[in-house]
């Protein structure tokens, strides 16, 4: 079976700090990690090929340094690490990101995409379904476990707010997993050694299949105006009632701010 990761590299917070004058993020300093979601979805791969044999190839776009999570990859047990980076790609929305992903994809043989849930940093949680949606593939999303595989189609147990669903796709297919719902394994001490040593593939536009206006900032149809950071709260005003009135006020509020 081969299957697909999609991971991206992110900054270590999920509180980002953005420049009050400018309205950019501040990245000086923040150390870089995979996003969480896709270590989840690392492993739930890497489990599915256990199972079933075949090859598990990570995916990232990003610039040069992202190499660093893709070794991380190879470290856990991946077979292929792919990383494309172009300038072409540069200024990419979430709609541009999934199209470049799309264009590798349609280069690879796959039985199965994963992507994470949603990154920690842009937290749209878009690019996966995204994907989906260029490449025609059935989705899952909130995958947990795959409960059953076989050569045609996946039993997958998935989260919902009331609890959860069984739900049974057709290969090939996308999922996408959030970082708690499986507890990624280490790196093996002779899988670090070794990565070191891998081959990171590097492809870049003319590797994949798209349309260029679809890619970087030309095919980008968002236009952030403005960002700023959510200003703290102010300390509230404390007073002094009974149980019977705070839990009226409390009612008040809620209902004022249609809570209830
Ligand atoms: C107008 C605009 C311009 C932007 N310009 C830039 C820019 O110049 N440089 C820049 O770094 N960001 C830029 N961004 C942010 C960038 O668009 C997002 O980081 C990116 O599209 C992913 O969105 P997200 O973080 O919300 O991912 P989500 O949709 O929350 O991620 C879900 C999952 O999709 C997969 N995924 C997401 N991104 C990637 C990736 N790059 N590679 C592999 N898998 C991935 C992962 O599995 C991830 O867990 C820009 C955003 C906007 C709106």
């Amino acid at each position: 079976m081969n299957i697909i990761v999609c991971i991206k590299q992110v900054p270590d917070t999920t509180e980002i700090k953005l420049d009050p004058t400018t309205g950019t993020l501040l990245r000086d300093g923040v150390p870089s990690i995979m996003n969480p979601d896709d270590k989840g979805g690392l492993e739930i791969a890497l489990r599915l090929k256990e199972q079933r044999g075949g090859q598990v190839t990570v995916l990232t776009m990003g610039p040069p340094q992202a190499e660093e999570i893709l070794r991380e990859a190879l470290a856990m047990g991946v077979d292929r690490a792919i990383l494309l980076s172009d300038r072409k790609f540069a200024g990419a929305d979430t709609l541009a990101t999934s199209n470049a992903l799309a264009g590798a994809l349609r280069t690879l043989p796959f039985d199965v995409v994963i992507a994470g849930r949603q990154a920690i940093d842009g937290d749209t949680a878009q690019v996966g379904p995204q994907v989906a949606e260029h490449l025609d593939l059935p989705q899952v999303t909130y995958a947990e476990e795959i409960a059953r595989a076989d050569d045609n189609c996946l039993t997958v147990r998935r989260a919902i707010e009331e609890g959860h669903q069984i739900v049974e796709v057709a290969l090939p297919c996308l999922l996408t997993v959030s970082a708690g719902a499986v507890r990624p394994r280490y790196m093996s001490v002779r899988g670090v050694v070794e990565a070191h040593g891998r081959e990171v593939e590097r492809w870049n536009f003319d590797s994949i299949s798209v349309d260029e206006r679809r890619v970087g900032l030309k095919g980008s149809p968002t236009r952030v105006f403005k960002s700023f950071a959510r200003g703290g709260r102010n300390a509230g005003t404390p007073r002094e009632v009974d149980p019977g009135e705070a839990a009226e006020i409390i009612i008040e509020r809620l209902q004022e701010k249609f809570i209830l």
